[in-house]
């Protein structure tokens, strides 16, 4: 039936957010047994105290990883909920037409047709309570929200001519050639975003580049990412919101910012491939300079306690613990990452250039941090966009 895709992925939603609660449950258990081994350790010899000081450090990147897990989470039901608030809105709209035809002619096929409805309308109702929906208001959960307004165009044909009748933006937005995919609403938002990045050479490039982006899916549930060839899948609704490490439409910004890596590298990574590999050489420099002397887990030990120190935030180190991810193969140093295994046979340039620009364009503070770290690698970027040749 016409809603067995949505009621899937609520059911796939359900399976993982028990998985994760259960996650966190062992978790919280684990982190309290070695509390009380902790307290053991106060009397304990100094080595001790120091491999116990690792198990703790241990244990803060397990809990981020999770928190940030369950911020995804949270955005897929958010995306969910939005999606089927939509869903009931238009069945109710569906019944009302319904009403008006009864007691005419048709009124038997119209009380079939309406049974039915209301059918759907349980289902949809249902599914919004076991997303922790109210749905006793009979508003349809979230179906007034504005961001109900950044629809599935597969899924809803009726809402998207609602967003192609919105007025259009004063000049033409950088991204207006994919409205049909992302919708109005994003497009309009990402150029605020945009219009308010303090980076001239970084707007540009979005400028220049972005009637040429592939969107793929724009209502892709999963994780966002670039493919060459077939281009971005996002998710529009969870992307707007922005989650525990990204701010709102910084995950847009980074997977277009994949697909002008190739669409300036005709095909090619331009972000390997430039001055020959001047990227990758600046990024060995600048960590280099950060190592020191260092071990890569000491190194990784005194990030952590300069996050401490200085408050940064997981969206202000979502983009340098990837980095230092790739160099020193510890898996989500400050607390995200790919994974260590994401970088065998990778270089970190890619991930690198698509994280300054969508740091500069949307995410300021996670700029300033890779240019804190990585200045030779910034200014790399900043030469390669700048359409100096390499
Ligand atoms: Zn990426």
């Amino acid at each position: 039936m016409a809603y067995d895709a949505l009621f899937g992925k609520a059911d796939r939603y359900i399976e993982q957010k028990t998985a994760l609660d259960s996650e966190f449950e062992l978790f919280e258990e684990e982190e309290k047994k070695a509390a009380d081994a902790g307290d053991f350790m106060e009397s304990s010899d100094s080595e001790l105290r120091e491999a116990f000081l690792n198990i703790e450090h241990e244990f803060d990147y397990e809990r981020r990883n999770l928190e940030e897990q369950k911020g995804q989470t949270e955005q897929t039901r958010e995306g969910l909920s939005a999606e089927a608030g939509r869903e009931l809105q238009k069945l109710k709209e569906v019944q009302r037409k319904l009403d008006h035809l009864s007691g005419k002619k048709y009124a038997e096929s119209t009380e079939r047709a309406s049974e039915k409805c209301r059918e759907y309308m349980d289902q949809m109702e249902e599914m919004l309570r076991t997303l922790g929906e109210d749905v006793s208001l009979g508003n349809g959960g979230r179906a007034d929200d504005k961001r109900a307004e950044e629809t599935d165009t597969d899924l809803c044909p009726h809402i998207k001519d609602q967003e192609e009748a919105l007025p259009s933006l004063d000049r033409a937005s950088a991204f207006s050639a994919h409205e049909q995919k992302l919708g109005a609403k994003f497009v309009r938002s990402m150029q605020e975003v945009l219009d308010q990045s303090r980076h001239e050479d970084v707007r540009n490039i979005y400028e220049i580049y972005g009637s040429r982006l592939t969107i793929a899916k724009a209502h892709h549930l999963g994780g966002a990412y670039y493919q060459h060839g077939k281009g971005v899948c996002i998710n529009t609704a969870a992307i707007a919101l922005g989650g525990l490490a990204q701010k709102p439409y910084q995950a847009a910004f980074h997977e277009f910012g994949h697909n002008i890596d190739y669409l300036m590298g005709d095909g090619e990574p331009i972000s390997e491939k430039w001055g020959n590999g001047a990227l990758y050489e600046a990024l060995q420099q600048d960590f280099a300079d950060l190592k020191g002397e260092l071990t890569d887990w000491k190194l990784v030990l005194k990030m952590n306690a300069e996050a401490v120190k200085n408050r940064w935030s997981l969206k202000e180190t979502l983009a340098l613990s990837d980095m230092i991810e790739s160099f020193t193969g510890i898996s989500n140093p400050l607390g995200s990452g790919h994974g260590k295994n994401y970088w065998k046979n990778r270089l970190p340039c890619r991930e690198f250039f698509a994280e300054v620009l969508d740091g500069a364009a949307a995410n300021e503070g996670s700029y300033a941090l890779l240019k804190q770290m990585f200045p030779r690698g910034v200014e790399v970027v900043h030469r390669i966009i700048g359409g100096e040749a390499g």
